[in-house]
């Protein structure tokens, strides 16, 4: 008998239909004789419904109360789906993040797992109850509830396998595998039978948000088998996410695309050594996700710096960079919006250097400039303006997937 880690996302569980056919999927491996642990997202679009409402009383939220607010919808799901299982004559038990409880960083809105407590879990599975997890929470040292970050039920999934020693996770979503890109915004993606972690991880770090990042960071370091399928389509292969390299054969596995990016730029008054240190060490202390950064000589050879971040960071990092702006010798702060950030990645790009070339050209030949660049062994990224994201990723996807 082994331990199976499910985890059903926001539109598998939407409503009670919904609730009822994910059912079948956990009651399907229940019967092989397995052990069954499943984590749940909040129904459909909770999560952003109350986000939104946070946001008609402050657009500044204090980020312990925004973590309790925003944590609220797994609660909800995993009630409701421990009825359902128990409905339909199976033993559910439900348990939030706080009762195990699943201890993480104090880093509101993206706190990391630190600690798995498996006690409730084991004995429940040993009583014979199918045990039901809400996703996306945990409590830090202070007993203050966090948020793993937007996706996070993901890495609630593939965390709980490595702490039980699952046999594998099966993420269940309304896409039957990974594909080469979103298959939402570009027709001819290409699916992915198998992807490395290693790539895996840049596709969904850089804007695949079919898996959150930090969930295949954990099924790399724990080797936890990771396996994307379809809730809704019968019995479809989806993709596996392993430690296997080169399983593709392709010099490009994918093309991403992140929204919603601002740039930054500071304009210095003089070429003192230190600023760089000084700003990224004040926008870290906030937890401040700064992306690709630049540095550039403008007039009379005073320093300027860019670098782009989150729309979602964008008051708190203007009102940061205005409170220390003389401190930090800065004559004026300029801010850009609103960039998408494209991608491609692959295991082709180290020993290319043609590719490079090959998506200046693509871009250039369908009129599309590029605002700043970063590039690694295995991804090259770009900000295009947003209103060409769409252009833009059908462009690269043609050049580098289709062919
Ligand atoms: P869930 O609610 O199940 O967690 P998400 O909405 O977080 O699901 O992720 C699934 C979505 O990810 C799909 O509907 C798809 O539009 C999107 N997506 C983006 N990039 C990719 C990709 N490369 N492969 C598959 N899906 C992708
Ligand atoms: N409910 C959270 C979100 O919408 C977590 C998740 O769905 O994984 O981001
Ligand atoms: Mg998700």
């Amino acid at each position: 008998m082994g331990i199976v880690v499910q985890k059903f996302g926001g539109s598998s569980v939407a409503n009670t239909d919904k609730l009822f056919n994910v059912c079948k999927h956990i009651i399907k491996e229940y019967e092989k004789g397995n052990y069954v642990v499943v984590v749940v997202s909040a129904q459909g679009k909770t999560t952003d419904e109350l986000i939104k409402e946070e946001q008609e009383i402050t657009k500044m939220p204090n980020k312990r109360e925004h973590d309790v607010l925003v944590s609220v919808g797994e609660q909800i799901t995993i009630s409701k789906l421990a009825m359902c299982l128990d409905k339909l004559g199976y033993k559910a038990i439900s348990y939030t993040g706080w009762q195990l409880p699943i201890i993480t960083t104090s880093v509101h809105g993206n706190a990391r797992v630190k600690n798995i407590d498996t006690e409730k879990i084991n004995n429940s599975l040993q009583e014979g109850y199918i045990v039901i997890l809400a996703g996306f929470q945990g409590i830090d040292e202070q007993q203050d509830i966090t948020t793993l970050g937007r996706g996070g039920s993901d890495t609630t999934a593939v965390a709980v396998a490595a702490v039980l020693g699952a046999e594998k996770c099966d993420i269940y979503t309304d896409v039957d595998g990974v594909y080469s890109s979103d298959p939402r915004v570009i027709r001819d993606v290409k699916k992915l039978n198998k992807i490395s972690y290693d790539e895996m991880l840049e596709l969904s770090s850089l804007g695949a948000k079919v898996l959150h990042n930090r969930c295949v960071e954990i099924g790399k370091k724990y080797d936890i088998p990771i396996y994307v399928k379809s809730t809704f389509e019968k019995e479809s292969d989806g993709t596996l996410v392993t430690s296997q390299e080169s399983l593709e054969d392709l010099s490009i596995s994918g093309v991403t695309k992140e929204d919603n990016i601002v740039r930054i730029t500071l304009i210095g008054k003089d070429n003192k050594i230190g600023r760089i240190y000084k700003v990224f060490s004040i926008l870290a202390d906030n937890d401040i996700n700064v992306d690709i950064i630049s540095q550039s000589f403008g007039e009379h050879i005073c320093k300027d710096i860019s670098f782009s971040i989150n729309e979602k960071d964008l008051v708190e990092t203007l009102e940061l960079l205005n409170k220390y702006s003389e401190e930090l010798n800065i004559k004026e702060i300029k801010d850009d919006k609103l960039y998408s950030k494209i991608s491609i990645i692959g295991i082709g790009i180290a020993n290319n250097p043609k590719v490079k070339a090959a998506l200046f050209e693509t871009l250039y030949e369908n009129n599309i400039n590029m605002h700043m660049i970063s590039t690694s062994e295995i991804k090259i990224s770009v900000l295009v303006n947003m209103t060409m994201a769409d252009s833009a990723l059908k462009a690269l996807h043609k050049k580098f997937i289709e062919g």
